[in-house]
């Protein structure tokens, strides 16, 4: 494993900090950032501003080539710059599905004409795309989708829901994932498609989170037509294409972002106890040596991926293991530093707040973080059987066509 970057990666790193530097402000512990205070039309616009500011200066989708409008950097570029960006304050939470997601299936599966209509404008911030796969019955075993896609003489017809579509209110477009036949056993009878989201027939319904956001939503169709040009996979491919876009996902999901040990031992400086403050506490101590510990190792963990990719290679799946820990452990320190701010940890405003609500807000997004891009459990079986080695689960359902497996009680 290698600590350093090399002489090219130091001084892509400067350069890096320089564009930060002299175009966004730096992250204050203790401070809520612009993405927690703007509305959110104002964070829309103020994401697709940065976002195109960071197209003019080579710093948007770096690793993407210079056919597709990236400057054709490198994947360790791209890391370092991530790396970077994430200590200052600019606005965030808009483009990681159509970015990370989304575009990089249109650029592997699209044709040429696709490609050059949507790629750019995505990349700029222009258009926005979302990622249509989980119904209510389908996340985890994304191969039960059950929203239809027939074949008719000018196309296809769509009836089915969606649900916890990302962005889905802010998006132009979406990758759409459908079963085109339900005769096949279930991996066999996919089919992914592109829609313009303001097709007729298409509904988009946001959720209301416990947060008082509302970032996901359900998306009806109901006899929705769409031309067979709008068929990115082949009829029956759409696994193959929906497991490349997967696979981008956990990548652009990470770890789970939020409150650390800093914020909590700013806190914890500040808070009285017997022992002068909770920082002294032997307990506290106690608890904030083992998640030091456990971000250590992710970190190290994360060092080892990126030595991979600076040599050139892919991380494998041991990646799995960084969301896996960080997004537990991300409910857990928050839970605490609220129970130690005792009657004043249920304030989840970030005016009034300790360290302007980072732990609030951490508590209320890291049950979504532990489900989003895997669940734990997923993200186990992963480990099992991808790292470890272990047998793979028993598949009820293997070599059964789709219309036959039981449904309901
Ligand atoms: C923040 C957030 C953003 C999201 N954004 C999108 C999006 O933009 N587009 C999109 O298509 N989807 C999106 N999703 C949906 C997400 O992909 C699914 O929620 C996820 O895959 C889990 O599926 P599920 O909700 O159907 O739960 P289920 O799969 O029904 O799981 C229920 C429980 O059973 C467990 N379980 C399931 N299978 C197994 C197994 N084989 N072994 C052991 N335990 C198991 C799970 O771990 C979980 O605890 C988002 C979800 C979240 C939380």
């Amino acid at each position: 494993m290698n600590f350093h970057d090399t002489e090219h990666e130091a001084s892509y790193r400067q350069k890096a900090i320089n564009f930060l530097e002299q175009h966004a402000e730096r992250k204050v512990i203790g401070q809520p950032g612009i993405s927690s205070c703007l509305s959110p039309q104002a964070l829309l616009k103020a994401a697709k501003e940065w976002q195109a500011l960071k197209a003019d200066h080579d710093f948007a989708c770096i690793s993407w080539s210079k056919e597709w409008g990236g400057p054709g950097g490198s994947a360790i570029e791209s890391v370092i710059f991530a790396q970077e960006e994430q200590q200052f304050d600019i606005p965030e939470g808009i483009f990681q599905v159509s970015l990370g997601v989304c575009m990089p299936s249109i650029i592997k599966l699209g044709s040429e004409e696709l490609k050059n209509r949507f790629v750019k404008p995505a990349l700029r911030g222009e258009e926005i795309w979302c990622q249509l796969f989980s119904e209510p019955a389908a996340g985890s075993d994304l191969a039960g989708i059950r929203t239809r896609a027939e074949s008719t003489s000018s196309g296809w017809v769509v009836n089915g829901q969606k649900v916890w579509t990302s962005n889905a209110h802010l998006s132009d477009f979406g990758l759409l994932l459908t079963r085109t036949d339900p005769t096949v056993v279930k991996h066999s009878g996919l089919t992914m498609f592109w829609v313009d989201m303001q097709t007729p027939g298409i509904e988009v319904r946001p959720i209301n989170q416990i947060s008082g956001q509302s970032g996901f939503n359900e998306v009806y169709f109901t006899d929705v037509k769409i031309p067979d040009s709008q068929r990115i996979s082949d009829v029956g491919g759409g696994w193959k294409a929906a497991l490349g876009t997967l696979a981008t996902e956990r990548l652009a999901i990470g770890g789970a972002k939020g409150a650390d040990c800093r914020e909590l031992v700013a806190l914890a400086s500040q808070l009285p106890c017997d022992t002068g403050t909770v920082l002294k506490d032997p307990q506290f101590r106690q608890k904030l040596a083992d998640w030091y510990v456990n971000s250590e190792g992710i970190n190290l963990t994360r060092m080892r991926a990126l030595t991979t990719l600076s040599r050139g290679g892919t991380p494998g799946p041991e990646m799995s293991i960084a969301k896996l820990v960080m997004a537990e452990q991300l409910q857990q320190l928050c839970d605490y530093a609220m129970d130690l701010q005792a009657e004043f940890g249920i304030i989840n405003s970030p005016d009034i707040s300790e360290q302007a609500a980072v732990f609030q807000k951490g508590w209320l997004k890291a049950p979504g973080s532990r489900i989003a891009g895997g669940t734990d459990e997923i993200l186990m079986n992963v480990i099992a059987e991808r790292v470890l080695g272990m047998p793979g689960e028993i598949r009820v359902d293997k070599n059964r066509p789709f219309n036959e497996l039981p449904v309901g009680i």
